[in-house]
C-alpha cells in the first residue's frame, strides 16, 4: 500500500515488528485509523525469532515478570487476531526441559513447592525422553503453560490486514511536529509512535535512552532421517530446552535451534562464532545427524532486562514509544500494546517502572 498523504490518520506507527504490529491491532480494535510504515526487510529480530513463550526461564528457573497477566493478554489477543484473519499462528506447546545437572533438577523440585510455580512445572521425570539419540541422563520435566507464536506468519498476515506503507523514516527529515498534528512523509496524524526495535538507537528523539541490544544467531537444521528412525528431539509438537532450545517447524524433520547472546557485535550478519556455539551445545545432547539449512541473526532491542518501555516522549506529546521487548517479545507484546493503547486513548496510567516519562534519564536530559 502507498502512503496516502491527504488522509488524516489517528496514529502513524514507525516499525512493523512485534511491537508496532501488536499496537496497531489494539488501536484498530478501538476504532482508530492507523498507518504503519516499515521498509519490510527480510531479516529483523521479529521475523527471525522462534516466538517461544516460556513463562519460566534461565538456570534459576525464574518466573517471568507479571506472568499470569502477560499470558492471559497474549492468549486472548492472538486468538482474537486468528479469528479475525482466519489464519492460525499461535500454538500452545508444552516445553520439555532437560536438566543439565543435579542442581537444575533440585531447583526444579524446590520451585514446585511454590504455589505460583506448580501449574507451570510437572513432577521431575527421570526419563522424560526415552530416546537413544538424546542424552537425557539427568532427566527433565514439562513446562505446561508454554507456547509458540509463528512470528513471521503473524507479521505477514497482519501486513495483509492493516494499512502498511513501505518506507524507512528518517526522523530528522521526514517527521515534522505542528500545533495540531504531526506529519510523517507529508501524511498528517494526531500522533506518531516509534516502534523501531534496535534501530531506534538512530532516532534523534530517543538518543538519551540507554539501549543495550543483544545480537542473536539462530539456525534451521534438518535431521537426515525421519524422526522415528533418527530419534530426533522430542515429538514434533514440543519444544526442547537444554541450555539452548530446539523447536519444530512445519517442514518435516526440520527444527530451529538457538539462540546466542552477543552484546558486542550489534549487526545482523550471521556469524561463524554464533553457529559454532549453537552446534557445540547441540552436540552436547543430540546424537542424530543433521544438516544446517539456514542461519540468521538480528539484534534484540533491550533497554532494561526483560521489560519493554512505553509511553509518550517527555516533551513532545504527539510522539510515543514502544520498544525494549528483549527476549520476551511474543509473551509481552500484547500486554504492553494494550497498556499503551489505553494510555493513548483514555489517559489511563502506565505502571511507573515501564513508563518512558518516569525513566531517570528523562528527568536528567535537557531537551
Ligand atoms: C535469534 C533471535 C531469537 C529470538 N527468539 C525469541 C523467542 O523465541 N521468543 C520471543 O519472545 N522473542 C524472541 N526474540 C526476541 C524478539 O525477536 C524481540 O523481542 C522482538 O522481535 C522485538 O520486536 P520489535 O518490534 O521491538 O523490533 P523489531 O523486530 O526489530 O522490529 C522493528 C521494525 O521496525 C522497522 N524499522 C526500524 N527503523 C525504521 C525506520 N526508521 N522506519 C521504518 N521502519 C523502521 C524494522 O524494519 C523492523 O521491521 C528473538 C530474537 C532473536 C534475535
Amino acid at each position: 500500500m502507498l502512503v496516502q498523504p491527504l488522509k488524516r490518520w489517528d496514529t502513524i506507527i514507525v516499525g512493523q515488528g512485534l511491537a508496532g504490529t501488536t499496537l496497531a491491532w489494539h488501536l484498530l480494535e478501538a476504532g482508530e485509523r492507523v498507518l504503519i510504515l516499515d521498509p519490510d526487510r527480510p531479516n529483523t529480530a521479529s521475523k527471525i525469532a522462534a516466538g517461544l513463550i516460556t513463562p519460566i526461564t534461565g538456570q534459576r528457573l525464574a518466573l517471568s515478570w507479571r506472568v499470569d497477566e502477560m499470558l492471559a493478554a497474549a492468549r486472548a489477543f492472538y486468538a482474537r487476531v486468528e479469528r479475525r484473519t482466519g489464519v492460525p499462528f499461535f500454538y500452545p506447546r508444552p516445553a520439555i526441559r532437560l536438566f543439565q545437572n543435579d542442581t537444575e533438577r533440585e531447583i526444579w523440585a524446590k520451585r514446585r513447592l511454590n504455589d505460583s510455580y506448580v501449574k507451570h512445572l510437572s513432577v521431575p521425570q527421570p526419563d522424560v525422553l526415552l530416546d537413544p539419540a538424546i542424552g537425557d541422563a539427568n532427566g527433565g520435566g514439562f513446562q505446561m503453560e508454554s507456547g509458540q507464536l509463528d512470528v513471521a506468519e503473524y507479521l505477514a498476515v497482519s501486513r495483509d490486514h492493516l494499512a502498511v506503507g513501505t518506507a524507512e523514516i528518517d526522523w530528522s527529515r521526514d517527521v515534522t511536529f505542528h500545533a495540531d498534528h504531526v506529519a510523517v512523509l507529508g501524511a498528517p496524524a494526531n500522533r506518531v509512535i516509534s516502534a523501531e526495535g534496535y534501530a531506534a538507537t538512530r532516532n534523534p528523539f530517543f538518543a538519551w535512552l540507554p539501549f543495550k541490544g543483544a545480537k542473536g544467531d539462530i539456525l534451521t537444521i534438518r535431521f537426515e532421517r525421519a524422526l522415528s528412525e533418527a530419534a530426533a528431539p522430542a515429538t514434533p509438537s514440543e519444544c526442547l530446552h537444554r541450555g539452548i532450545w530446539i523447536v519444530p517447524t512445519s517442514e518435516p524433520h526440520t527444527f530451529r535451534v538457538g539462540a546466542t547472546y552477543d552484546w558486542d557485535n550489534l549487526d545482523d550478519r550471521p556469524s561463524a562464532a554464533g553457529r559454532a556455539e549453537i552446534e557445540e551445545r547441540l552436540r552436547d545432547f543430540i546424537r542424530a545427524p543433521y544438516k544446517v539449512t539456514d542461519h540468521n541473526a538480528a539484534v534484540r532491542p533491550i533497554i532494561r532486562e526483560s521489560k519493554a518501555l512505553i509511553g509518550l516522549h517527555p516533551t513532545q506529546a504527539r510522539l510515543g514509544f514502544f520498544n525494549g521487548l528483549g527476549s520476551k517479545g511474543a509473551l509481552h507484546a500484547p500486554w504492553f500494546a494494550k497498556t499503551l493503547a489505553d494510555h493513548l486513548l483514555n489517559g489511563s496510567e502506565i505502571p511507573r517502572d515501564v513508563d518512558l516519562r518516569h525513566r531517570k534519564e528523562a528527568a536528567e536530559y535537557v531537551f
